[in-house]
């Protein structure tokens, strides 16, 4: 069975990372999907996001990289695949999340939603704490694969801001 893990991923973080590693023992193929969001500025292009996974992924296989625009059920639709994968951290993911999932349902009777339950060594983390970190001079290194961490700290230090 094909699932997608779909997300934002700006940047892909060691908690993103331990569901998609996780995913990977469950299904056949796990499509890291990276929405393109025409109304959000992000911090790293679609591209270098998809690097950036592609990069922190080398150990797995059957992991693929793409990117999507428009309504997350639809590419689901396009690429054959069953399976939504999101991760919960706190209770307020799960109402957002549960909201998104009887959304897709309705949209497609064809989809399921499986949530991923944090590694609660990671239940804190998400991008926007990683950029906040960083953006104040923080040490990074134990939130976000190595490749990433040098992205950032290259972000802050160039004239990006
Ligand atoms: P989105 O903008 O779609 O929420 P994110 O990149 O922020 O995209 O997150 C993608 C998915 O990964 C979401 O389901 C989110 O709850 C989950 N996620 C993010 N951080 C973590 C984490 N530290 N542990 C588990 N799941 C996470």
């Amino acid at each position: 069975m094909i699932a997608i893990y779909p997300g934002s991923f700006d940047p892909i973080t060691l908690g993103h990372l331990d569901i998609i590693e996780r995913s990977n023992k469950l299904f056949d193929t796990v499509v890291v999907g990276v929405l393109c969001n025409p109304n959000k500025t992000p911090m790293f292009s679609v591209k270098k996001r998809m690097e950036q996974i592609h990069q922190s992924t080398q150990h797995l296989s059957n992991i693929k990289v793409d990117s999507f625009t428009g309504l997350t059920v639809e590419y689901a639709k396009l690429l054959n695949a069953g399976v939504l994968i999101r991760g919960l951290r706190v209770l307020s993911d799960f109402e957002k999340e549960l909201q998104m999932a009887h959304t897709n349902k309705t949209l497609w009777e064809g989809i399921e939603t499986i949530f991923l339950a944090t590694n609660k060594e990671y239940s804190f983390l998400s991008s926007s704490i990683v950029k906040e970190i960083a953006k104040f001079g923080g040490n990074i290194d134990h939130f976000v694969p190595s490749n990433v961490a040098g992205d950032i700290y290259h972000y802050y230090n160039s004239d990006h801001q």
